[in-house]
């Protein structure tokens, strides 16, 4: 199968040849005859695969076959969780359009960042829109953008829109949008909630399913590192600096950990920087750009920050925490690998987190190895800072078990305990004081992507 075969476009295929790609990913060739008929699309991959080639280039397709001027309508809306999600989108629909004649026009608009200069900009006209979708009803309410017009609704990771907490939002967005449009439903996984919104949203849809569901990428090396909570920062810096890793992506649960362990690297003599959603735009963008360019060696986020972003060739992802949601395991973990090139994904497992790695098995259907930590000290112990004791459960709630016990203290080799490492984790949630996290985020009030930083404690 090739790109041409599909129906596109000699000034498409050429941008896609300008991109290097060669062949459509399988998700691709499924996803963009359908769209390109017209159809409505429910299409489930793991990250990685191409999705979003899947969906911009039947919509540049069929809105450049009829090229409006003047002051365009929006005739294409995409929406996306989050704010680096929405810009990445823009830049693929930049590149791949770059050679139509006449252009289409598309932009970008999230929160985060002053509003006028995006009413300043809507004002012209655009073919294609990339939102979030807080701030797409705030444009909305100022009468800045119609999307009466609209022929083609994307929801891009849909399945991480639903977990922020953006239901109400598409709700609204979907009353302001034609009754008559294509919808196009894209998500890394294919929970209930997804079928069940893909059921009031969709009509005789195309289904497209290409990876098995809930299974990280094949090319991606898994392992675990059992580790006590004061050893944690100190194997996180022996990991980067023994193995020379060239970059790492370092989840953790919370901004305030994104925080502390860049602080610790940034100590260790590594350059790091934290995207989180307390940082502003600004702050987050360069921290981005400075990673993508390779000047920062290592990235901390949290989930919600790093979500969808495309860094090709990543090599490591590093679980400092592991997530509340096992799903979120697929998706980190899904920064690497990406696109076939092979990825390393570590996570630091304390006893504690057990449970939640009990799920993750669980989902991906099968055990991560433990790995050994090959010259580290398992004695060198940081002291826990006044800020890291307050994420320690309250009142004497410590589980037997997650003290000094079985990996703890001295020995050195951690592989083929495979049994051990589970005894204690007979809880799927751990401590009192982070059922906050285990909770999807919540959103408290309408302010669009902001709420990224609303969402609970991520
Ligand atoms: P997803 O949305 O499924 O997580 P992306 O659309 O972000 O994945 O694509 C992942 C990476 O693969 C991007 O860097 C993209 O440029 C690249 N890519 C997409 N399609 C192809 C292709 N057909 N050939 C080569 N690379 C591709
Ligand atoms: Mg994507």
């Amino acid at each position: 199968m090739s790109f041409s075969q599909l129906g596109l476009s000699p000034e498409l295929l050429r941008a896609l040849e300008d991109a290097g790609y060669q062949t459509p990913s399988p998700i691709q060739s499924k996803a963009i005859p359908a769209c390109l008929e017209g159809r409505d699309v429910l299409a489930a991959a793991q990250t990685g695969t191409g999705k979003t080639a899947g969906f911009t280039l039947p919509i540049l397709e069929r809105l450049s076959r009829q090229p409006r001027s003047g002051k365009r309508p929006v005739r294409a809306l995409i929406l996306t969780p989050t704010r680096e999600l929405a810009a990445q989108i823009g830049e693929s629909v930049e590149k791949y359009g770059v050679h139509l004649s006449p252009r289409l026009k598309s932009d970008v608009v999230y929160g985060g960042v002053k509003v006028n200069p995006q009413i300043t900009r809507l004002r012209d006209g655009v073919d294609i829109l990339v939102a979030c979708p807080g701030r797409l009803l705030d444009l909305v309410g100022q009468k800045a953008v119609r999307l009466d017009e609209v022929e083609t609704l994307v929801l891009d990771e849909a399945d991480r829109m639903l977990d922020m907490g953006f239901i109400h939002d598409i709700k609204k967005i979907l009353r302001l949008v034609p009754g008559k449009r294509q919808n196009l439903l894209f998500s890394a996984t294919f929970s209930k909630e997804i079928r069940e919104l893909a059921g009031t949203l969709l009509n005789d849809p195309v289904s497209i399913d290409v990876a098995p569901r809930n299974t990280a990428a094949e090319s991606v090396d898994q392992s675990i590192y059992m580790v006590e909570k004061p050893q944690r920062m100190a194997l996180l810096t022996h990991l980067i600096t023994h193995h020379q890793w060239s970059q790492a992506l370092v989840f953790t649960a919370t901004k305030h950990m994104a925080n502390r362990v860049t602080q610790h690297l940034q100590k260790a003599g590594i350059t790091a920087a934290a995207i989180h959603g307390n940082k502003s735009q600004n702050a987050r963008t360069a921290a981005l750009s400075g990673f993508k360019s390779g000047e920062v060696q290592v990235m901390v986020a949290t989930d919600v920050a790093a979500r969808g972003i495309d860094i090709s060739e990543l090599p490591n992802v590093v679980n400092f925490e592991l997530p509340k949601t096992p799903a979120d395991y697929v998706h980190r973990i899904g920064r690497t690998g990406r696109a076939g090139a092979s990825g390393q994904a570590v996570s630091l497992v304390m006893p504690d987190e057990r449970g939640q790695l009990k799920q993750i098995e669980k989902l991906i259907g099968r055990p991560i190895p433990v790995a050994s930590a090959e010259g580290f000290d398992f004695s060198r112990a940081v002291p826990e800072t006044p800020d890291e004791r307050e994420q320690r459960p309250r009142g004497g709630q410590r589980r037997q078990g997650s003290g000094q016990s079985r990996n703890g203290g001295g020995g050195g080799a951690r592989s083929g305990n495979g049994g051990n490492r589970n005894g204690s984790g007979n809880r799927s949630r751990s401590d009192g004081n982070r059922d906050e996290q285990a909770r999807p985020a919540r959103r408290r009030r309408r302010s669009g992507p902001r709420t990224v930083d609303n969402s609970g404690n991520r």
